[in-house]
């Protein structure tokens, strides 16, 4: 079994990650059973530049194989905001509410047809030596007018995924974990992992 740190405190993401991962050919252990991360300043320009550098520094820091993700939401009438800012787009430690609220003031005009939107996740796999593999997900949906919705986290009660009339904190984690894009991200980690463990064991093989 290979054993993956992964370098979240987001007790939500750890979570949906382990849910989706769940019964794979790894190890995943959490923050709290190795030593403290190291505080890691977002300032990428791209959810894939975040993903790298924390993944990265967290495996260096730690002598761990690390994953870590970077994720947010792109709406396209906003040119793409909040983007890589979507944590902190109403301000640094707020609620998820105050997001959502700044978001939907930020688009009461707008009318449906224009409120396309997208989440996308960056996913990065980092060894003590440096960078393994990045890859991304993305899932593309509408910003409602109202909050809508129990279940998640974040955005999670504003946007309705393409095909559907729910949004995602109602459809619950069942059907989200189905069709998001972290679990869209985390599909093409699980490939890619696997042919690296495979590689890995070959090369060890043949000398
Ligand atoms: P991160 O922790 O820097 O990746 O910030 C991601 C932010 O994007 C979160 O705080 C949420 O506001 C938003 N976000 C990312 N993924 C999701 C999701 O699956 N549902 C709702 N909001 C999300």
């Amino acid at each position: 079994m290979r054993r993956i740190l992964i370098a979240t405190t987001n007790s939500h993401k750890l979570r949906e990650v382990r849910e989706i991962l769940d019964g794979r050919p790894v190890e995943l252990i959490t923050p709290d059973e190795t030593a403290p991360l190291p505080e890691v300043i977002e300032d990428g320009r791209t959810f894939k530049e975040n993903a790298v550098k924390k993944a990265v520094e967290c495996a260096r820091f730690t002598g761990e194989w690390t994953v870590a993700d970077d994720s947010g939401l792109e709406v396209d009438a906003l040119g793409g905001e909040p983007g890589v800012r979507s944590a902190r787009y109403a301000g640094e430690d707020v609620s998820y509410e105050n997001n959502n609220r700044k978001l939907l003031d930020a688009l009461k005009d707008i009318p449906k047809e224009r409120r396309t939107a997208r989440f996308v996740c960056a996913i990065a796999l980092a060894r003590p030596e440096g960078l393994v593999f990045v890859v991304e997900g993305e899932c593309s949906g509408v910003i409602s007018e109202e909050h809508r919705g129990e279940h998640g986290f974040g955005y999670d009660p504003v946007f309705y995924p393409t095909g559907h009339t729910k949004t995602f904190a109602e459809l619950g984690p069942e059907i989200k974990n189905q069709i998001s894009h972290r679990n869209r991200a985390l599909g093409k980690f699980r490939e890619k992992l696997l042919a690296f463990i495979n590689k890995e064991a070959r090369s060890r093989r043949e000398p």
